[in-house]
């Protein structure tokens, strides 16, 4: 390797995009769409509490949190997300839709309404290629939940949908973060080429088994090559919802299999 890397690194398993509604009086239902790797802290900016960015949303303070979505497999793949659901009517994932009145509100001037993002979100998970992804959805509270899934008539199985307090659900999922020993010289089983562990870039290329007693390393793109292959020839999807270890044959969700590597 041509740098020095520090030994091992720690990699939190969170990265979300988050929808935003204004509780300031004569604004209800205004919303905002961002991503982050800490939605608490990230509140927090946007109600002015502590400093750095947020400066677009400041008029509109105080902010709720009211859902987020996770499970992205590389930071690129949440802010591609996020962009999407900012700007349904210029994503090539959702500017078609032909239906008159989906396409009114997608495509209208309501793109700050609640009920604009909540349809742009439900349209997304039911779209390519965001509906292989393995993502899940978490809203405030019941009442939020309840508001989506009205909108939402159908989404892909793999995808979940819960209410939970959405601070504790973060406290939850970065206590599961990975320990990556990246000194060591390292081979991807299915192409054999050297696996270089990138220090100071949010994403990496690689993931290991899950199984503890298997040492089976990859890179991403191999595995999901090799994933696609096995299924199904004829498939194109660039992200399987699950994979098989080529070594020890052992099945994991893509989600856990990737999403923890790709945050520093
Ligand atoms: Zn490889
Ligand atoms: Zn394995």
């Amino acid at each position: 390797m041509s740098a020095v890397y520090e030994s091992s690194k720690d990699f939190p398993l969170f990265y979300c995009c988050y929808l935003l509604e204004s509780e300031k009086l004569g604004y209800k239902n205004h919303c905002y769409v961002g991503s982050t790797p800490d939605p608490v802290r990230r509140l927090r900016q946007h109600n002015g509490e502590i400093s750095a960015g947020a400066w677009k949303t400041r008029y509109k303070r105080p902010w709720k949190m009211i859902g987020i979505v996770y499970g992205f497999h590389s930071h690129l793949a949440a802010l591609q997300f996020e962009w999407a659901w900012q700007n349904p009517e210029k994503s090539r994932h959702l500017n078609d839709i032909t239906d008159t009145s989906t396409a009114y509100t997608l495509y209208g001037n309501t793109q700050h309404l609640k009920r604009t993002k909540l349809l742009a979100l439900s349209k997304l998970i039911n779209t390519l290629p965001f509906s292989r992804w393995p993502l899940n959805i978490c809203f405030c509270d019941d009442e939020q939940m309840a508001e989506f899934e009205l909108l939402c008539n159908t989404r892909p199985e793999h995808i979940s949908c819960i209410s939970k307090n959405i601070a504790n659900l973060f406290k939850e999922a970065i206590k599961e973060s990975i320990h990556i020993e990246t000194n060591k010289f390292q081979c991807c089983y299915l192409c054999d080429k050297e696996i270089q562990v990138i220090k100071d870039r949010d994403e990496l290329s690689w993931t290991v088994c899950k199984n503890n007693k298997c040492e089976m390393r990859a890179h991403l793109i191999c595995l999901s090559k090799y994933e696609c292959g096995r299924a199904d020839a004829g498939r194109r999807y660039i992200i399987p919802v699950e994979y098989e270890c080529p070594a020890c044959k052992v099945k994991t969700l893509w989600d856990s299999a990737v999403r923890g590597y790709i945050f520093g």
